[in-house]
């Protein structure tokens, strides 16, 4: 909570200073002199700057910019730093490491265009919702010449690609925050970096623009974002030991189908549908049958064609070109836009109830005829493709009629996984065009940009898979953060120096234990033939109830302690989306297609269930035949990780400062709960568990060493140091005395420097 911030004030006032760190009753009304300026916690929990007018035993009263004045309790005021700290480069420089300080810190920055500040090791970056002037050719330079230090995505990218080269070992620039925050825009500014100090050969264009490409098919406006990445995504770009990009590889995760057949209100499906209808020429929009976007049910559903300010046909040109740039020939283009075409008339496909238990088949229409010829099957196999089920009942095969929603479900089924194929074998294609020289000698810098932690109100499958892919990545941040503090203190012959940090290891424990963890305890669930998501729900409430980042709540319900805050699930629809079932029938109709991408694209599906038979030994007939869609998950999650771990990473934790997307608007609140999440004000709390400030012995002993009030039988640093810490009765247990530096505790500083000043 927020009082991890909070618990520690400095006293400037009085010396010695006595106060000790982590200890939230310090906070007491002698630490506040008159006419100090003091955040105080106003009505609606935001922050206010006033000034102390007077000091009552539990109360203030405190005197606001207007004239206002109010009488403030003790637990709802904080320090304020002196003006001279205002708008810092990096926040750990504030003397006072409090919430508010933080947030002030953050939006002075903001209202001023600099939208990177620094905290600590992480690079904070505010979405500024609007062009600023920080990139391109002068700032690169600027950055690759090291004649400017203030944060920027090319400052890290900078370090990343020094560090490679230095230590000759791989680098990671792991990207998260919100929806909107801004992650894949930072992840394209870090690579233009990396193009611009390691291009030369060409193919650093062909990896920037595979990003056109990317976006174009698993990007989608959302409510939340015009532009929002539905898939996570890892890039790895080598580079030869003369530092040139030699090729890249890139990694997607966990694709939203759902999207596809079914997008609220306001939404869009992914944006090449609505491109390839606005921008396709005469002659492809025949061969294809294709039509407007308004004729297409799948689109017309979420009644939302366009977006402020984007042309979709110019787009559209934009992406042909970038498949051209890739190296996807105008032949492979055509086969992808028949394939996108086959979903959109799928999506039409509508049906008829054939008998009196509601048995259904498809209407031989347009649609039908449409999708049979662009995928380039027989009209009768698709259509038993829709309306019949070939089932195994013991050892006999039975062939079972579809009813109007399992038909319906059915069809969207296929759907989506043409459209996942579909996206998978572009990034294969992309890959094979990049891929070109690599070799084992070579090092390489991954930028990770992954769906930040979710909480919303009604929390779904896709936040449980989201929130536990967080879980991981904030163990491994942490775990970073912690090593680097501790190596700091060993390298200073500190070696005892401890570092207290939250673990989330309980959390990932209650995801991943094996026999009874959640994951486990789905993936059985979703094999049970009459597994339902309420035997699902009751089942963790059974067997987990003891597990302390666990609730069972009300219903079908459960809640998880994450690292970020707690969340609510809602287990509605957990079975079926990790089932996300194809039939066996509906892989055999892609295998049956004269196209070669249906082909393509069923034997990887063959080929994924037979794997899967054959690691499972649970299996109940042909529905089951495939990997969940969390095991996979969390097998791409566990190989991710080993990646990164084998990398020296480099952090950035992107933030959105508005809900509308608006520039110049700076919701306290939402950065606040977002620095909460991405784990930024647990930088700053691992920070100023361990001993944050650093000084050498010389610097130290020349700025305070005339405050001393005898002077020192011994001149070196070290002696005067010591001196000044005693006569100032600074407690042991506030600082180390390293072979070259003082480690103090937060805020020890602060009041010597107040005397410093006064003097
Ligand atoms: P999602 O998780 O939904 O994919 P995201 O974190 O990737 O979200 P982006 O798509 O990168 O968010 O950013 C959203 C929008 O914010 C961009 O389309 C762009 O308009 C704006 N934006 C982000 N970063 C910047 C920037 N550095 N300069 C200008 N505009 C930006
Ligand atoms: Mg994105």
């Amino acid at each position: 909570g927020n009082d991890l911030l909070s618990n520690h004030v400095d006293n400037p006032s009085l010396l010695p200073v006595l106060q000790s760190n982590g200890d939230s009753r310090w906070n007491d009304t002698s630490s506040y002199a008159k006419k100090m300026h003091a955040w105080c916690k106003i009505k609606n929990g935001e922050w206010a700057l006033g000034k102390i007018l007077s000091n009552m035993e539990k109360e203030f009263l405190i005197g606001f910019p207007e004239g206002k004045v109010l009488k403030v309790s003790t637990d709802n005021i904080l320090h304020a730093n002196p003006d001279i700290l205002d708008g810092v480069d990096d926040l750990m420089q504030l003397s006072y490491l409090n919430e508010p300080a933080v947030l002030y810190n953050l939006q002075y920055r903001y209202s001023r265009n600099m939208i990177y500040t620094k905290a600590g090791p992480v690079l904070v970056a505010i979405n500024p919702f609007k062009r600023v002037d920080l990139y391109g050719h002068n700032y690169v330079e600027a950055y690759r010449s090291n004649s400017t230090d203030s944060p920027h995505v090319y400052a890290i990218a900078d370090t990343a690609i020094r560090e490679m080269a230095r230590d000759e070992v791989n680098q990671s620039i792991i990207i998260s925050g919100e929806s909107g925050a801004g992650k894949t825009e930072t992840a394209k500014i870090a690579m233009q970096y990396l193009a611009a100090l390691g291009g030369g050969s060409g193919i650093e264009y062909e990896i920037l623009q595979s990003n056109p490409i990317l976006e174009a098919f698993g990007n989608a406006k959302t409510s939340r974002n015009n532009n929002s990445s539905r898939f996570g995504k890892l890039i790895e770009i080598y580079f030869s030991l003369t530092g040139k990009i030699s090729g890249a590889r890139i990694d997607t995760f966990l694709l939203e189908k759902s999207r596809v057949v079914q997008c609220t209100e306001g939404e869009r499906s992914y944006h090449i549908f609505y491109q390839l209808c606005a921008g396709a020429s005469a002659s492809l929009r025949d061969k294809l049958n294709l039509r407007n976007v308004d004729d297409y049910k799948y689109l017309k559903q979420s009644n939302c064609y366009k977006i402020a300010q984007v042309n979709d046909a110019e787009r559209f040109n934009e992406v042909m070109e970038a498949l051209n740039v890739v190296h996807i020939s105008n032949e492979d283009q055509e086969k992808i836009f028949a394939m996108l075409t086959a979903v959109l008339w799928l999506g039409n496909i509508s049906f008829t109830i054939i008998d009196n238990e509601n048995h259904a088949e498809p209407v031989i229409d347009e649609g039908v005829l449409t999708v049979s010829k662009l995928l380039g099957c027989d009209i009768k196999v698709l259509v038993l493709a829709l309306s019949t089920r070939k089932m195994r009942v013991r050892n006999d095969h039975i062939v079972q009629k579809l009813t109007l929603s399992q038909a319906i479900d059915t069809r969207d089924a296929l759907a989506k996984s043409i459209y996942a194929s579909l996206f998978d074998w572009l990034v294969e294609q992309i890959n094979k065009s990049l891929n070109v020289g690599k070799r084992r000698t070579e090092r390489s810098i991954s930028i990770l940009d992954i769906y930040g932690f979710e909480s919303f109100e009604k929390n779904s499958f896709e936040q449980f898979c989201i929130n536990y892919a967080n879980e991981r990545l904030q163990q491994h941040f942490n775990r970073h953060l912690f090593k680097l503090e501790q190596e700091e203190y060993l390298q200073d012959g500190i070696d005892w120096a401890k570092v207290d940090f939250d673990d989330n290891q309980d959390c990932l424990n209650l995801f991943e234990k094996k026999p009874l963890g959640l994951l486990t305890l789905l993936d059985e669930e979703s094999t049970f033939p009459n597994g339902t998501d309420l035997t699902f729900a009751n089942k963790l409430k059974q067997h987990l109830h003891s597990n302390s980042s666990f609730r069972g709540e009300r219903g079908k319900a459960f809640s998880v302690s994450h690292y970020a805050g707690e969340v609510l699930y809602d287990t509605s629809g957990f079975l079926e989306k990790n089932r996300d079932l194809l039939h066996i029938d509906s892989i055999q109709l892609l295998a049956s297609c004269s196209c070669e991408l249906p082909q393509v694209f069923a034997s990887k599906l063959l080929r994924l269930s037979e794997n899967a038979v054959q690691s499972s030994h649970r299996q109940t007939g042909a529905d089951s035949q495939k990997r969940s869609v969390v095991s996979k998950f969390k097998g791409q999650l566990f190989q991710l990780m080993q990646r990164l771990e084998s990398t020296s990473p480099h952090f950035i934790r992107c933030i959105k400062p508005n809900k509308s997307q608006h520039p110049e608007i700076y919701e306290q609140p939402l950065v606040l709960q977002q620095l909460r999440c991405c784990g930024v004000l647990e930088v700053v709390r691992i920070s100023r568990s361990g001993y944050p400030t650093r000084v050498s012995h010389q610097k130290f002993a020349m700025r305070y060493g005339f405050l001393l009030f005898e002077s020192v039988a011994s001149q070196d640093p070290l002696s005067v140091s010591v001196a000044i810490l005693h006569q100032f009765s600074i407690l042991p247990e506030m600082y180390h005395v390293g072979y070259t530096k003082l480690f103090f505790r937060t805020g020890q500083i602060g009041a010597l420097e107040d005397t410093r000043n006064r003097t």
